[in-house]
């Protein structure tokens, strides 16, 4: 994680080094992302919705993340409690609130 990236535009409110969530699948181009999700704590996560294996859950940073795919930079204005989800690279995203459990118990 110790590098540093430069890109000509940089569509995020955050530094390119944040560490954000994705999978292995991802990471290794065998998938898309599918399903982007800014939690309401502001982490964000970049899924390909193939695995729910927390062993395929890899922590990267945010620049490595649109490197892999730039058009998750068209996500970069959505407010936190949202997802963003797709069926395949090149499609649109279609943005919306998701539900995570707001009367969850601890
Ligand atoms: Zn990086």
């Amino acid at each position: 994680m110790i590098h540093s990236h430069v890109f000509l535009s940089w569509q995020f409110n955050l530094p390119t080094d944040t560490g954000v969530f994705t999978t292995r699948q991802v990471l290794q181009g065998n998938e898309p992302v599918r399903e982007v999700y800014h939690e309401r704590d502001g982490d964000w996560q970049f899924l390909c919705g193939t695995t729910f294996n927390t062993e395929d859950l890899k922590l990267v940073c945010l620049g490595c993340m649109v490197e892999v795919d730039p058009t998750i930079g068209e996500l970069a204005d959505m407010p936190p409690g949202w997802c963003g989800t797709r069926q395949a690279r090149g499609e649109a995203w279609i943005q919306k609130p998701y539900d995570e459990g707001e009367n969850e118990t601890s």
